[in-house]
């Protein structure tokens, strides 16, 4: 008999997601982590004061996306989630909501007329082809834009889809920037498709990738550039995103056992069946292995994948990004709002100032804020950290009179970007009883949430494998 019903490898926000929901259905779960502490990129720690997270989060589709149904249904205790805010862009002239509706663009003079209105039609374009079905997954933003557009407007999407992407307007999808602005919604009630019935004639009518919460507001997408919210459903959680963490390993059952500082480096197999793990320690047996680690990395621990599927997996895209957060000495009216920014010109990057959700963040009458920038690969990282650093200088001029704090993190935040030809696994492997979950394993919305549909999509598996009722 095995040791375990199911052995998890990595103890990312995926990784004990799969561990905790796999435990709620009864299973014995043991999760290895190869770091000293659990949680991966989802986490906070204590920097001279201030407790800064593992990047800049906004936790999104919290209303009706795969967090929720996960957090319904399996979690002992809800963290609070406090409303994100709007998003802004800065320039030198100050901070304006990012135009998410027809009326906004308008008066959104951030750029000049004419690109307003030429991004105003591309949008319309893009929400009409969408409802009636037109594929826009591999059409690339650049080649979809119009012709005519100014020099800011293109470092403004450029910024976008960098924050969507983490890539250029070249390699972001259409249809990635029509979700991530919330114009297409590609969250639904999780049970939504399952009534098969529903499902059928949902499906009939409209293409799978156009979603919402409920069939009449997808008769009428258009309307959305009228109504939109881009940080619909979106949150930060209270006392910091590892507050999230907690409440997933509150949720655990006893039959839960984590080891940290456990790195895996062998899932072997027994005719083509998943049989255990290795650490440098210790061998476990399991029924069954769920992988969260970087899929790219799996032939490392896994000898006889096959060449082809080996050669899929070659196909992920990712990226580097880096956050510097800054603790400041007092609260500056350059930050005085919720929410967060991006700054497109020309390096871009994305901040929130997480104080602002919650003062204990940093110390009294103190203000912490992250600024995420996406790594250029082609320069040295020391050099483009000196850039990044001087960006946020030049775009809040008199800033570093305010620094007490710099703290630097360089990170991959997603196991695979979304981009027009970028890769993603699925949850079955060509091994039996070895599975994937993380954010490399679905290509839904973004993070925390895209790890939650990756979980969901292993409970789907798991259960049509008879692993669980
Ligand atoms: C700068 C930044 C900004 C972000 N912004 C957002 C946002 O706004 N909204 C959002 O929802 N998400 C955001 N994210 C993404 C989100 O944090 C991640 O997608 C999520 O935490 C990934 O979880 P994961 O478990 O899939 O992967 P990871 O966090 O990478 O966890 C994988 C774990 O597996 C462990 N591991 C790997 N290999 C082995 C092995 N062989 N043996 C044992 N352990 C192993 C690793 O040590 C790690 O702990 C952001 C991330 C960053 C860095």
């Amino acid at each position: 008999m095995a040791d375990y019903d199911v052995i998890v490898v990595g103890g990312g926000i995926s990784g004990l997601m799969s561990a905790m929901t796999l435990s709620k259905h009864g299973k014995k779960v043991l999760v290895l982590e190869k770091r000293k502490n659990v949680g991966g990129n989802c986490n906070s720690y204590d920097v001279d004061g201030f407790q800064v997270d593992t990047g800049v989060h906004a936790i999104t589709h919290l209303r009706e996306g795969p967090l929720r149904r996960l957090i319904d249904t399996y979690f002992d205790y809800t963290p609070v989630l406090l409303d994100h805010g709007a998003y802004y862009v800065r320039t030198h002239k100050g901070i304006s909501k990012i135009p998410s509706t027809l009326k906004a663009f308008a008066t959104f003079d951030m750029l000049p007329k004419m690109d307003r209105l030429l991004l105003s039609q591309t949008i319309a374009k893009a929400i009409t082809q969408t409802t009636l079905g037109t594929e826009l997954t591999h059409q690339s933003m650049y080649d979809y834009l119009p012709k005519g557009l100014s020099q800011d407007a293109l470092y403004f999407i450029d910024a976008i889809c960098h924050s969507l992407s983490g890539r250029s307007m070249k390699e972001t999808s259409v249809h990635r920037v029509m979700t991530g602005s919330s114009f297409v919604r590609d969250s639904v009630p999780e049970n939504f498709l399952e009534d098969e019935e529903i499902a059928y004639s949902y499906k009939a009518l409209l293409s799978n990738h156009l979603t919402g919460g409920q069939v009449k507001e997808h008769l009428s997408v258009l309307t959305r550039f009228a109504v939109n919210n881009v940080g619909y459903s979106q949150a930060y959680p209270r006392r910091g995103l590892k507050s999230f963490l907690n409440a997933v390993l509150y949720s655990m059952s006893n039959s839960v056992e984590i080891k940290t500082s456990s790195k895996v480096s062998s899932i072997f197999t027994r005719e083509s069946m998943v049989k255990g793990v290795m650490t440098d320690e210790d061998t476990y047996t399991a029924d069954a292995v769920v992988y969260t680690g970087f899929v790219k990395d799996m032939p490392d621990v896994v000898d006889n994948l096959p060449a082809s599927y080996i050669q899929e997996l070659e196909g992920i895209v990712q990226t580097r990004s880096v956050t510097i957060w800054l603790g400041l000495d007092s609260k500056l009216p350059e930050f005085d709002y919720t929410g967060s920014e991006i700054w497109f010109k020309p390096r871009a990057y994305w901040a929130m100032p997480i104080s602002n959700y919650d003062a204990q963040l940093a110390p009294p009458g103190k203000q912490l804020v992250g600024f995420t920038f996406i790594a250029d690969e082609s320069v040295p990282l020391v050099e483009d950290k000196k850039r990044m650093y001087n960006t946020i200088l030049e775009a809040i001029p008199g800033i570093d009179d305010h620094i007490e704090m710099t703290h630097f993190q360089t990170t991959i935040p997603e196991k695979a970007a979304v981009t027009i030809n970028g890769y993603f696994a699925q949850p079955r492997t060509p091994i039996k009883n070895l599975y994937l979950a993380g954010t490399d394993t679905d290509r839904r919305s973004m993070g925390i949430t895209r790890a939650g549909y990756s979980v969901l999509e292993l409970l789907k598996v798991m259960r049509d494998d008879h692993h669980i009722k």
